[in-house]
């Protein structure tokens, strides 16, 4: 878009140096595109109409015809309402309440008159009422073309100087008008006509208008595309301009991978780590420096894939590290990929910060010479006194416990050419969001669990049963299994759950008498937690009472039970990563939720989805849909979620589509310089123009 959309928002006709600075302080909206791009958050359809006998308070929102009978003030002070009777053409009556504006609904609300209410139906002792409704009078309805009305977001301050949805539809109106000509093309004709897209003017008219289900439809998937297509855009130049500085080594030889899976593989690999294989193969083989990020499920077998990638880089000559953000985690790594690399005499050592100063000087010498191939390790890896002969290959677990300064020092280690990097994350992103907040990694899933392995039975108890639920631990003890037992630590009630942590404690040691019980917290210190951890590791304790400071990476394959307790106060991602502790030996596993009995509609949800299912990307998927991609984790600081009209939980086909657009454009014309993407090239230049408020999908 050329300029006329930079234009103030107080030149346009009605708005005014007021109700500018308002719009600018409250909706972010400066000039005439950061308007246009206010897009209605939902429509009232005109055709819909409800009789109040029909109301259920599942409705969010509704529409009713009645008469206004009687309207009187109530109380007062702050407690001052309006209320008034609306009755419908069946006689059933609703109550209208204002808790604000008293004065001036009051003045303007006529009795005996009809009108169209529009809001969120409640039920009160039994009578529906609507509070702070929208209202139009009948008969004064517009004929306008449109079908569907436009709502849009407001704020309470833009309402007290009577900048209200409907004021704003009108500002919209006017604006389009004026805009209508100076509205360009911004996708190139190739895409629009590929993609069977909306033009971008008859786009923002029919998203403001609507003129028919079939244009509101087109409209809506021509901008979110659009949107959509310029993230990825800018994602994937970056990565092609990454891509293209860095060369990465490349490593050839398998022998000894050949060996391994010939001679000592003890299973065979799930389909899912295979093909997860060759897409790093590939990479390693390019020339160019890896960046990958492999998501799994806790238990879909990531470390087996971590070590045959160790192999590539041993069997070329490079030396290769794996970090994990704590102590246990690197020493459950380091046992893991040890037995593998037993077997082939491979030397694998591990650095931690409780390495002893003599053996820390054998590793130093051992990776300096690079006779050491493979190392675990947590930050102690990072010093400068760690030098390598040749750093081939930087594997980092639980990557968002790192920051990329950290990580941007293992790389360092190589001078001569950067090491490849593969992160494993066994926190479920879903697609769609990995796409668009990893749009500069690749991104490798193993999506399939190792075959045999037992499902994880959930259950949900109610408080209640907590004397049965404490027999079945007793008998899963008595087949000689260990328990956690977890309680929930929210930050802002931290002092209440502490309280909650220790009573539970206190009543799990008189319930089991018998057994030996742990407890961490991440109160404790570091080595004290360790210590407590490694006596349930080595099943001196047969219970771990908990905060959720046991989420990360733990495995204790003889932990056959899980208990949640108020899990209603978890996340459903959180719950599930718990739940991970457990079904990591033969044994089968069970996780159980206790709750009371006041639960809210998500908390239901969540607690169906975790009985039902077992699979982390669906729950990842369910997870965002609850939440909304802002509060999962990690993404909240990503401006990359701040989407106009997309929404990354509903819009995966799009989000994949536009993305191969994207990198198609890009694959013709990388430096988009031919005339045919001109519309492109000038629509990013007007973005980065102006920063204010369209950076927002830069
Ligand atoms: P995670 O992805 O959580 O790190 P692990 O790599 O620790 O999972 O694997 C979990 C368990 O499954 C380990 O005991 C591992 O040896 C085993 N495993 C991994 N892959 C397979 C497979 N293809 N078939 C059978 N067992 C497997
Ligand atoms: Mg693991």
């Amino acid at each position: 878009m050329n300029n006329f959309f930079h234009t103030k928002i107080e030149f346009l006709k009605g708005v005014g140096p007021q109700r500018a600075e308002l719009l600018q302080k409250e909706l972010n909206i400066y000039t005439y595109g950061d308007l246009i791009q206010h897009y209605p958050f939902r429509y009232l359809d005109r055709t819909q109409f409800y009789k109040i006998a029909e109301l259920d308070e599942s409705m969010p929102y509704v529409q009713v015809r009645g008469r206004v009978r009687g309207k009187e003030v109530l109380g007062e002070g702050r407690k001052q309402r309006l209320a008034a009777t609306l009755v419908d053409e069946d006689g059933s009556e609703m109550e209208l309440v204002w808790f604000k504006g008293v004065k001036w609904m009051q003045k303007t609300l006529k009795n005996h008159t009809d009108y169209i209410v529009f809001g969120k139906p409640t039920q009160f002792n039994g009578k529906w009422s609507m509070a702070h409704p929208e209202l139009e009078e009948q008969g004064e309805e517009k004929q306008t073309a449109s079908f569907l009305q436009p709502v849009y977001n407001t704020t309470e301050k833009l309402k007290a100087f009577r900048v209200e949805s409907k004021v704003i539809a009108r500002m919209m109106e006017l604006l389009l008008k004026v805009a209508e000509p100076n509205i360009h093309e911004t996708l190139s004709p190739e895409l629009i006509d590929h993609y069977r897209l909306m033009s971008k003017r008859d786009a923002l008219i029919n998203i403001h208008f609507p003129q028919s289900v079939e244009k509101y439809n087109a409209a809506k998937f021509r901008l979110k595309f659009e949107e959509l297509f310029y993230i990825q855009l800018r994602l994937l130049r970056q990565k092609t301009v990454r891509r293209a500085d860095l060369a990465g080594q490349v490593f050839r030889q398998v022998p000894t991978v050949t060996e391994f899976y010939k001679n000592h593989m003890t299973f065979d690999l799930t389909n899912a780590q295979k093909r997860v294989i060759k897409e790093i193969h590939k990479d390693l083989t390019a020339g160019k420096q890896m960046n990958r990020l492999l998501q799994g499920d806790v238990g879909s077998g990531k470390t087996i894939v971590a070590f045959i990638t160790m192999l590539i880089a041993a069997d070329n000559g490079a030396q290769s590290v794996l970090m994990a953000p704590t102590e246990i985690l690197a020493d459950q790594h380091y046992t893991g990929l040890k037995a593998f690399a037993d077997r082939l005499g491979i030397n694998i050592g591990k650095l931690t910060g409780s390495t002893k100063t003599k053996d820390r000087k054998v590793l130093h010498e051992q990776l300096r010479s690079g006779e050491m191939k493979m190392i675990v390790g947590t930050h102690a890896l990072l010093e400068d006194v760690v030098q390598f002969q040749n750093l081939g290959l930087c594997i980092v677990d639980e990557q968002h416990r790192f920051g990329v300064e950290q990580r941007s020092r293992l790389w360092r280690k190589n001078p001569r050419i950067i090491p490849h990097v593969l992160v494993m994350t066994a926190t479920p992103i879903p697609r769609t969001l990995a796409m668009t907040l990893y749009g500069d990694l690749d991104v490798s899933v193993i999506d399939e669990m190792p075959a045999g392995r037992k499902e994880i039975v959930t259950v949900h108890r109610f408080d209640s049963h907590r004397l049965k639920v404490f027999q079945f631990v007793r008998d899963q003890i008595k087949l000689g299994r260990q328990v956690y037992i977890v309680y929930p630590l929210i930050e802002e009630s931290e002092g209440m759950d502490y309280k909650d942590l220790m009573d539970g404690y206190e009543s799990v040691r008189r319930a089991f008498p018998e057994y030996q019980v742990s407890m961490v917290h991440g109160k404790l210190k570091a080595q004290d937690k360790d210590y407590e951890m490694q006596r349930f590791v080595k099943n001196e304790t047969q219970i771990m009472v908990a905060t959720t400071v046991i989420e990360v990476g733990v495995n204790v394959p003889n932990a056959s039970v899980m208990i949640i307790e108020s899990a209603e106060r978890f996340g459903l991602s959180q719950l599930h990563q718990l739940r991970g502790r457990v079904g990591r030996g033969a044994e089968q596993s069970y996780c159980i939720l206790m709750t009371g009995y006041k639960l809210s509609k998500d908390s239901k949800t969540r607690l169906e989805t975790m009985v039902r299912t077992n699979n982390g990307f669906e729950i990842a998927d369910i997870d965002l849909k609850l939440r909304g991609p802002g509060d999962l984790m990690g993404t909240q600081q990503s401006g990359v979620l701040d989407l106009l009209i997309a929404d990354l939980a509903k819009d995966a086909p799009i989000l994949q589509e536009a993305r191969a657009a994207a990198q198609r454009v890009l694959n013709e014309d990388p430096q988009l310089e031919q005339p045919q993407n001109q519309n492109i090239m000038r629509h990013i230049k007007s973005l980065s123009v102006n920063t204010v408020n369209w950076s927002r999908i830069s």
